[in-house]
This record gives C-alpha cells, sequence and structure tokens, in this order.
C-alpha cells in the first residue's frame, strides 16, 4: 500500500498511547497484563495495551470519587469550567492531524472522514458543552409566601462511560463532556478496539488543567472492565452506546449493585422511505447509499433498509448500486479513499454471515457481496445490497453493523409505515416526498427517535440523539444530555 509522503513521515513519527490514565498519571495495568490492538488496515500488529483489571477499575473509580468528593472540579465556578474544556477543544485542534491517524488506524475507517468529520464533531461537541454549561437553569416553586422552595440541577458523581469502536473519540466527547460540564467525574472506557483516541483524550485532557482523577480512561475488555465498571458500588450512572445484549447486561448489573442509572443507545434497523413523489430523486438516491455506506457500515444510524415505492423501485435502485459502485474502496490511510476496513475479523465476519444468510433466504444481490483486498491482510468487504427483502429475512431484522443494505417495496404509505415500524428498534427513520401532509404524517406515525424528512442524517449536537423501543434510552447531544448527568433537588426554606 503506497500512501502519499506526509502521511508516511507523520506516521514514522506517530506515538501510540497504550498505558490507562488513573488519578493524573498514565499507568500500567497493575497486573501488568496487556491486550493486542490490531490494526484492521492490514491485520498487523500496533501496540499492546494496558489491560484494567477489577482492581485498576477500582483505583479509577476511588481517583474520580475522591475527586468528586473534593470539589476539586465540581466546585469550581462555571467560568473556570469553561476555561478548562475550550483548553481541551484547543488542544484537540492542535493534535487533530494526530488524533485523526490514531482514529483511522484503529478502527479502518478513511482518513479523510476521521480528519473532516469525527475530530472536528468530537472538537465540536467539547466546545458546545463549554459554551452550555452556564445556562443550566433551576426552577423556584409557587411557593407560600413564608416559604421558598426551588429545584437544582446537582451532578450526579461519578459517571462510567462504556463507548463503542465505531466513532471511538466523537461517541466519548458524547458523553465526557457534558458529565465534566454538570461537574461530575468520568471513567471512560474505550472498546477493545479502539483505545487510542481516548487514551490520547486522557493525556489532552490532563494538559488542558483538568485536575486529576476527574476523567480516568481504563482500556480494557468489556467482560473484565466494563463489567467491573457496572458492578460498582460506587459508580452512579452508566452511559452506554453498544450492542443490545450488552445494555441488558448494565441493567442486570445496575440491579446487583448500587441501582446506578442507566442510559443505553444500542444501534437499530433503519428504515428510509421514499415514496414516487420524492423531491429530489437524485439527492435520495446518494442519501440511501452513503445513509448506509457511510463508514462501513458501522454506524448505529445505519440506513440499512430501504423502502421504495414499486412504481420507482427498478431505476431507483440501479441508481443507488452505481453511487455505491463509485465509492473508493481501499487503505483507510489514503486520503482518497471513502470506504474503508471493517474494524476487525469478527465484524467482517458478521457481515460475511449476513450476506451469506440473505442469499440463502432467497433476496436478490444486486451488488457485491463480498471481502475485497484480501492481500493486504486487512478486513475489507465490498458495498452489499439486496434487493427483494422479506421482513422474515434476516437483514430486514437484526442490525448487521457492516455495509449491507436491504430494499423492499411498497405500493401505499400504510404499508410502508407498517414496514418500516416492524422492527425492535427505533432509532432513525427517514421518509422521501413533496408532500407535506405526507411528510408530516409520516415524522409522528414512524417510531423512532430521530427523524429525517428528505435528508438523511441531517442535524447536529443541538438535537437530541437516542432510541425508541430496543434502540435504548436517554439521550445524547443537547441540552437534554447535560440534565442527563444531573439529579434534581428540591429545597424549601421556610423564612421564621
Ligand atoms: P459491544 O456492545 O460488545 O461493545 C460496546 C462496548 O461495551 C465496548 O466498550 C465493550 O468493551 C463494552 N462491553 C462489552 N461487554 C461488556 C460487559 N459485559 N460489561 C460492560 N461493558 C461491556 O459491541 P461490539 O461487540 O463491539 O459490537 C457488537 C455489535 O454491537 C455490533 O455488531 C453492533 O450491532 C452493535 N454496536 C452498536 C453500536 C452503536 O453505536 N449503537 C456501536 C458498536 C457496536
Amino acid at each position: 500500500m503506497t500512501l502519499p509522503a506526509d502521511i508516511t513521515e507523520r506516521l514514522a513519527r506517530l506515538a501510540l498511547p497504550s498505558q490507562a490514565v488513573i488519578d493524573g498519571a498514565h499507568v500500567d495495568a497493575l497486573s501488568g497484563e496487556t491486550f493486542d490492538n490490531v490494526s484492521p488496515r492490514d491485520g498487523q500488529l500496533l501496540n499492546k495495551v494496558a489491560a484494567c483489571q477489577k482492581e485498576d477499575v477500582a483505583l479509577a473509580v476511588f481517583a474520580a470519587r475522591t475527586a468528586f468528593e473534593d470539589g476539586r472540579w465540581r466546585d469550581q465556578g462555571p467560568r473556570a469550567k469553561k476555561a478548562v474544556l475550550f483548553r481541551l477543544a484547543e488542544l484537540m485542534e492542535r493534535d487533530a492531524d494526530e488524533l485523526a491517524l490514531l482514529e483511522s488506524l484503529d478502527v479502518g475507517k478513511p482518513i479523510s472522514d476521521a480528519r473532516n468529520v469525527d475530530i472536528p464533531l468530537a472538537i465540536n461537541t467539547c466546545r458546545w458543552y463549554a459554551e452550555a454549561l452556564d445556562k443550566v437553569y433551576g426552577e423556584v416553586g409557587a411557593s407560600p409566601v413564608d416559604r421558598l422552595s426551588y429545584a437544582v440541577h446537582e451532578p450526579l458523581g461519578v459517571i462510567g462511560a462504556i463507548v463503542p469502536w465505531n466513532f471511538p473519540l466523537h461517541m466519548a466527547m458524547w458523553k465526557v463532556a457534558p458529565a465534566l460540564a454538570m461537574g461530575n467525574s468520568v471513567v471512560l472506557k474505550p472498546a477493545e478496539e479502539s483505545p487510542l483516541t481516548a487514551l490520547k483524550l486522557g493525556a489532552l485532557a490532563l494538559e488542558a488543567g483538568l485536575p486529576a482523577g476527574v476523567l480516568n480512561v481504563v482500556p480494557g475488555f468489556g467482560a473484565v472492565t466494563g463489567e467491573a465498571l457496572a458492578l460498582s458500588m460506587d459508580v452512579d450512572m452508566i452511559a452506554f452506546t453498544g450492542s443490545g445484549p450488552v445494555g441488558r447486561k448494565l441493567m442486570e448489573y445496575s440491579a446487583r449493585s448500587n441501582l446506578k442509572r442507566i442510559s443505553l443507545e444500542l444501534g437499530g434497523k433503519s428504515p428510509q422511505i421514499v415514496f414516487a413523489d420524492c423531491p429530489d430523486l437524485e439527492a435520495a438516491a446518494q442519501a440511501a447509499a452513503w445513509g448506509v455506506f457511510y463508514n462501513q457500515g458501522e454506524v448505529c444510524t445505519a440506513a440499512s433498509r430501504l423502502l421504495v415505492e414499486a412504481s420507482i423501485k427498478e431505476a431507483f435502485v440501479e441508481r443507488v448500486a452505481e453511487v455505491a459502485k463509485g465509492m473508493k474502496v481501499g487503505d483507510p490511510l489514503d486520503p482518497s479513499t471513502q470506504f474503508g476496513a471493517m474494524v476487525s475479523e469478527r465484524q467482517m465476519n458478521t457481515a460475511l454471515g449476513y450476506i451469506a444468510i440473505a442469499g440463502s433466504q432467497g433476496a436478490r444481490r444486486v451488488l457485491g457481496g463480498g471481502q475485497v483486498l484480501k492481500e493486504t491482510g486487512g478486513f475489507y468487504v465490498e458495498p452489499t445490497i439486496f434487493d427483494r427483502l422479506q421482513p422474515s429475512h434476516a437483514l430486514a431484522r437484526e442490525e448487521v453493523f457492516g455495509p449491507v443494505l436491504g430494499v423492499m417495496s411498497f405500493t401505499t404509505e400504510d404499508e410502508a409505515i407498517a414496514l418500516a415500524n416492524d422492527t425492535v428498534y427505533g432509532l432513525a427513520a427517514g421518509l422521501w416526498t413533496s408532500d407535506v401532509n405526507r411528510a408530516l404524517r409520516g415524522a409522528r406515525r414512524l417510531k423512532a427517535g430521530l427523524v429525517w424528512v428528505n435528508g438523511w442524517d441531517a442535524c447536529d449536537i443541538t438535537m437530541p440523539f437516542g432510541g425508541f423501543k430496543q434502540s435504548g434510552f436517554g439521550r445524547d447531544r443537547s441540552l437534554h444530555a447535560l440534565h442527563k448527568y444531573a439529579d434534581l433537588k428540591s429545597v424549601s426554606v421556610t423564612l421564621r
């Protein structure tokens, strides 16, 4: 794989973080254990990373608790907190090229996406919550004349953030930034597939002046490190993004330990509906293709079900396939690559498994269907489209988290909405139509936390993000996320 000279030079100078960040120090796991961090780009070992065990998590939680109780961060005024978070955003900007390289190497996403999307969005999230933190107001109740009653938002305490590998730094910031903005301490557990930018974030936070112990980062395996964090009696909340089965475990861990709060963002099987009166079929075709193939399909809001009105279906699907065929699949570190490697061999095999099942269940393959670039040693699956999907097919029901699109057709609006809602998930849904009545009706009838009309993924940090049904509960982004990391305290003062 030949890369541009500037990338090769940066690669040669790149330091790969490997130690946990606990109580302001960069440390190995107490046991000395490490795990292999492999790059999906070529299947080669990148580095060995501290594999935090129960005792390391206990130290991190203790550091976070101590920092919270002595008020070294919680009790700083809004202006001081803002300054630290703004400084953190500045440092991330300073090191944006490095962060992008770490992210791309670690998870196989195109470096152009990492540099132009992931890292800027993570920085923006940090700034947005820095700006928002002094705009959280309490309430004054309707008190009798001899009493003053008011409610205030108080930080919860220690937040365990357990995050996935598809947008590692960005998802981490969705949780870390509002949690810190509200004055909490955080223990961040990155996915075992993607520890690098989280570890770098821990270092940058210290450099920005965040006091020791306020943000700790504990890399390691979910069943060990994540479980220890979620079972801790001294963690007040787990903020999670990941799979449904782990989400269920987290609720169980909460019940078995201290009834800690849980927020879950668990992905989906999101439908995009295209009616024949779509105002811009070319834009819809682009959205249909990029909506599912962006980030190799490893997106919780991936538009993995395409529902097209029967009268335009053949031509529309052909155009979607053309757009997908034009995507440049290749080395994630090549700036011209648009579609990189899947995060791991396991995730690649999951996608290939769904492709095999779709074929055997009778869906018609329109595009792709296989592993590519095998000679690299990396984990690449080409954009794949199946038509004539039936609601009972696995591809219509289960989240693949890979580059596989299933197409269905419909003839009436009621049928389209029923097909769209025929899923246990409810994260995102979209519809394309020129009829404003149909658009507004559809937006109301679609059971999803995010609905996009005549666009896909057309919203930002200002809007709440999260799911209905088995896509989870609790919201990232917007001011709602700040309230998630706080409790309401009602105070009544009787005047004597
Ligand atoms: P996962 O749910 O296993 O992992 C997500 C995070 O949870 C990681 O940090 C992991 O270490 C941690 N974790 C795993 N087991 C845990 C446990 N017992 N206790 C506490 N923490 C634990 O997801 P995955 O295995 O990386 O991916 C599997 C599937 O999850 C994907 O195919 C996809 O369907 C889904 N997924 C969804 C999202 C999303 O954005 N909603 C992101 C990643 C994966």
